[in-house]
């Protein structure tokens, strides 16, 4: 046998996987095959997702079940974070905000809020009014009828991240253990079952392997099927675009949801390396590809839609929802030169009033896929991620949160992979969540309630956030938001979001 287990896939899943298998447990030789030339090059670069850290705080599309979920995955990665990033390379923090505009909005993020359990779930969440939201946020108020009613709930845990590069750290981690192997550039092109385990086939040659996890995104759900698992599944790959304009928020500002849309409403987040770049989107266009801009992906779509008679009346369930039809047909524009971004200004409005559409542009080369999971039994779409667990190997299908949830998600896998293995295996969860979890700052911890100040970042451990980002470990953030003790101004990266 090559190896104990093989994941497939160096996404922030699989790489978060990789790191807490070889980092956690006593398991000798895990290897991670990946078919780009580098870790994270599809919907975990930074380019190609939100790079929000959802908390379930801020998003009104969950359900305090769902919110409750997703908390503590987003806990688990911040405090990685906030452990080995000091300096936020890799991260930002920055004010994050939902945003209900008028009587009927304010009336409902406030229920939500009181009545319905965000508050308690969240204590660091904070409702706050016109006044501070224009301190916070300038532009979001500016230009808007002062009669409109306006209320907005507030966290400093505006983590803004670039899921590529942490990835990379997960890997990096990893790699300072014994037994770990790293192939990229590797594309796994089959994988059989043996009498003792798993051959994986790669156009690189053979591995073989006791146990198998594949985190391949889109495409886990094709390994899977061809494995015989998951028939009761197919997929609806649900690209999302972005559209760029110059510095006009300081952090996040979601908007709220519409009532029964799955995809969550548009939002405006600043770049987490360019402060000065404020993005608006995810778009939600239907596409028949597993991967953005790869034509390549489009048999691999086949797969996995199946045309089997239920996927076809799935589908056709699906996209004749009334809500859904039209807002599927309104993004196939976004898409269009000029026309889209026309008809995609009222969502950008909605946060910033004055904007005009020559202010913003499509962000070229940007966005990703969100693989969609459809039950093919029931004839719904499934908003969540799936894990198909098979006999010794495991799957991820991972739309989002599932960047956020890496790593909760890389716990539940590592109970799975270690039952999958002969012998008598460990995992020493207790150490996992001291270097993660375990440094995720408390309300009670002054860093943490640590107001951003009016450009929309918080400050670090040691730090006074003089212009709404927070500083890193022992710097002092200047008005123009640089570091005022430290000639390095990339450690504070001023007003950006996801
Ligand atoms: C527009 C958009 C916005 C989003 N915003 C957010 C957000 O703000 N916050 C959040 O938490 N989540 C967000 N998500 C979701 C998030 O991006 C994904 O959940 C996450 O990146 C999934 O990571 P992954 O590692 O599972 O998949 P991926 O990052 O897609 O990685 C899968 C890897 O498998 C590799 N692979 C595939 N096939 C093979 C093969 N045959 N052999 C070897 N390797 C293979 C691929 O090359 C790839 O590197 C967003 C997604 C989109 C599309």
């Amino acid at each position: 046998m090559d190896t104990d287990l093989i994941i497939i896939g160096g996404g922030i899943s699989g790489a978060s996987l990789l790191y807490t298998v070889s980092k956690f447990t006593d398991v000798d030789d895990v290897t991670l095959i990946e078919k780009e030339r580098e870790v994270a090059a599809v919907n975990s670069h930074h380019t190609n997702n939100s790079q929000t850290l959802h908390f379930g705080d801020i998003e009104t599309n969950y359900t305090l079940e769902k919110a409750d979920e997703v908390k503590e995955g987003a806990e688990l990665l911040a405090g990685y974070l906030e452990a080995v990033d000091p300096d936020r390379e890799m991260h930002s923090k920055r004010n994050k905000m939902v945003l209900a505009v008028g009587e009927e909005e304010v009336a409902e993020l406030e229920a939500r809020y009181h009545d319905e359990g965000f508050g308690e779930l969240f204590p660091k969440l904070e409702p706050i009014g016109r006044e501070e939201i224009a301190e916070l946020e300038p532009k979001v108020v500016e230009g808007r009828d002062p009669d409109t009613e306006l209320l907005a709930l507030r966290t400093p845990d505006g983590y803004v991240v670039d899921y590529g590069m942490v990835a990379g750290s997960f890997v990096d981690d990893a790699r300072e253990e014994d037994g770990v192997s790293v192939h990229l550039g590797t594309t796994v092109t089959n994988v059989d079952e043996t009498d003792d385990g798993f051959r994986v086939e790669t156009d690189d040659g053979d591995f073989a392997a006791e146990a198998v996890a594949v985190a391949a995104g889109s495409h886990s759900l094709q390994f899977a099927q061809e494995m015989g698992y998951g028939e009761d599944k197919s997929l609806l790959p649900v690209a999302g675009s972005f559209f760029l304009a110059d510095d006009l928020l300081n952090g996040k500002v979601y908007t709220l949801q519409m009532k029964k849309l799955p995809f969550a409403a548009v939002h405006g987040d600043a770049d987490v390396h360019d402060g000065s770049v404020t993005r608006f989107g995810p778009t939600a266009k239907v596409v028949p590809t597993l991967e953005r801009g790869r034509v390549s992906t489009v048999t691999d779509f086949a797969d996995v839609f199946g045309f089997t008679p239920a996927s076809f009346a799935s589908y056709a369930n699906v996209l004749s929802d009334r809500i859904l039809f039209p807002y599927v047909v309104r993004n196939l524009v976004y898409d269009v030169p000029e026309v889209g971004k026309r008809a995609f200004l009222p969502n950008v409005q909605k946060v910033v009033p004055t904007v005009e559409a020559s202010d913003i542009d499509r962000a070229s080369g940007y966005g990703g896929v969100r693989p969609q999971i459809v039950d093919t039994d029931a004839k719904a779409l499934d908003m969540g991620e799936a894990k198909i667990t098979g006999d010794g190997i495991l799957f991820n299908i991972t739309p989002s949160p599932g960047a956020s949830t890496c790593l909760k998600n890389a716990i539940a896998d590592t109970h799975t992979l270690l039952g999958f293995l002969d012998g008598d295996h460990s995992f020493d969860e207790a150490a996992f969540r001291d270097a993660t979890i375990g440094t995720f700052p408390r309300l009670s911890d002054d860093t943490a309630a640590g107001a951003a100040d009016a450009d929309g970042e918080t400050a670090a451990e040691g730090e006074t956030a003089a212009e709404g980002e927070t500083a890193a470990e022992g710097e002092t953030v200047a008005e123009d938001g640089t570091a005022a003790d430290d000639t390095d101004d990339d450690a504070v990266v001023p007003g950006a979001r996801d």
